[in-house]
């Protein structure tokens, strides 16, 4: 599974036929990988599984982790065992870069082997303080990149598309990734605007229009925001631009409002620094196919972590079968989803991920059901008589001492009927939180003093007032 070799000269660093023999980029992975049988899969992560755990026990992180567990080396012996290695979460890494600064000792490399093989260093997004610094090997960089590749074909991504990346070109991998993504592996062109910080917005429609653009990848707002700006400033309507295909990691947002504005599919996908991009829909747009190949997805119970069965939603845990210089083995990265039990109707046999519902962190149980904000979010985002700015907030009311979750959400205009717009979004709250809320419509800024959106860029969506006497 090494396919590493000394070299600070790139090309010399890996051994790209065998890595591409294993990792099959496309086209070759839609006969190699995307429509193997379950027993050649599993025969395939069976031993990359063992390669990794190998790898994992020369790691001081895993060594300490798996010690403590009282593992040694050699209990593991199946991928049936997966299931004995105790899993970790953002909390370990943040406290082995404490202990280790400035980059911790989960990866096996440091900048020093730059003497024997180019590395390069990304970022997780970080909302507060610095972000989580990840080293890249050449191995590690050049899978994520034919995982990318492969992201781009299942979404119709071909040879001689012209591919504009909206995302912020920075330490993340939001923009980089998929830069070294769709250059090797897919043909076409990345036409890297950058956010609208980068290249204005107005001058990102001019760029779409002259140069052909037919792809387009960002956040659900930005591409929705693109859109706009066409139509309202620029006077140029956004579905004579000929946008073939849209991409982004919808999370909770809903695809129908960004298809309308572009008349485009929109595909969803999910990745991380850690991981790459481990999951991405096809053309069915129903769930996103995971590269199973490349990394093992787990579905376990928030509170007990045991593993859940197919269709149930839990926390979702990594483990990377390609990373050699920082592997992830059980990371619960405390997203919720659950595993699409049917198979998919495209005849891919690789397993499909559902969206992403939410955070662990932010998920809060009302009267038993899970309750995600982002949910809540994902329904206002897409209500047009409303800006967007919304509240939650859980308390318990009347004798009975019932739990409550009430929303505040900011009419877009005083003219909006608040009465109907509030029936509206009871409604739609049900149908996709599958509990009753209790909706108040407000003015515009009303919610200010409860998120701080004004204020601050860690804003609160949720306040839970139910105090456990
Ligand atoms: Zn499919």
């Amino acid at each position: 599974m090494n396919h590493q070799h000394d070299s600070t000269w790139y090309w010399r660093s890996l051994d790209f036929d065998a890595l591409t023999r294993d990792f099959p980029p496309p086209p070759d992975y839609f006969d190699k990988v995307f429509r193997i049988s379950r027993d050649e899969l599993r025969e395939r992560q069976e031993t990359r599984f063992l390669a990794t755990v190998k790898r994992g026990w020369e790691i001081p992180f895993f060594q300490r982790h798996w010690g403590s567990a009282g593992l040694e080396p050699g209990d593991i012996r199946a991928l049936d065992d997966l299931s004995k290695l105790p899993p970790y979460t953002v909390k370990e890494l943040r406290e082995s870069i404490e202990r280790n600064p400035p980059f911790g000792d989960f990866m096996g490399i440091s900048p020093a082997d730059g003497a024997r093989m180019p590395l390069v260093l990304q970022t997780s997004g970080g909302t507060t303080g610095l972000p989580r610094p990840m080293l890249y090997a050449p191995q590690d960089r050049e899978v994520m990149a034919i995982l990318g590749g492969r992201r781009f074909a299942l979404q119709g991504v071909r040879p001689g598309d012209m591919v504009m990346v909206t995302y912020s070109l920075g330490l993340g991998n939001g923009a980089l990734a998929p830069r070294e993504a769709l250059w090797r592996y897919t043909g076409a062109v990345p036409v890297m605007t950058g956010s609208g910080a980068t290249t204005p917005t107005r001058r990102q429609i001019e760029i779409a229009k002259a140069w052909g653009v037919n792809v387009i990848l960002g956040f659900p707002s930005y591409l929705r925001h693109l859109a706009i700006v066409a139509k309202e400033e620029l006077g140029i309507d956004p579905h004579s631009l000929g946008i073939r295909s849209l991409g982004s990691h919808l999370g909770q947002e809903d695809r129908i409002h960004l298809e309308e504005l572009w008349n485009a599919p929109c595909h969803d996908a999910y990745g991380t620094h850690e991981s790459g991009m481990m999951a991405a829909e096809c053309s069915e747009r129903a769930g996103m196919h995971i590269q199973e190949d490349a990394v093992i997805l787990e579905i376990a119970d928030p509170e007990t972590g045991a593993v859940l069965p197919e269709g149930e939603k839990g926390s979702v845990y990594i483990t990377t079968l390609y990373r050699w210089g920082a592997p992830q083995i059980r990371f619960n990265i405390n997203d919720i989803s659950r595993i699409v039990p049917e198979a998919c109707r495209c005849g891919g046999t690789l397993k499909k991920l559902d969206r992403i519902f939410g955070r662990n962190d932010t998920m809060v149980k009302l009267r038993g059901v899970n309750v995600f904000p982002e949910a809540i979010g994902g329904v206002v985002a897409t209500e047009r008589r409303s800006n967007g700015e919304y509240v939650c907030i859980v308390e318990r009311v009347g004798v009975e001492q019932r739990e409550e979750m009430t929303v505040l959400v900011e009419a877009v205009h005083p003219s909006v009927d608040h009465a109907q717009l509030q029936v509206d979004l009871e409604r739609r709250f049900k149908e996709v939180v599958g509990v009753r809320l209790i909706v108040e419509v407000v003015d515009r800024g009303k919610t200010d003093e409860y998120t701080g959106t004004s204020r601050t860029s860690k804003i609160k969506r949720l306040l839970d007032r139910r105090v456990s006497a």
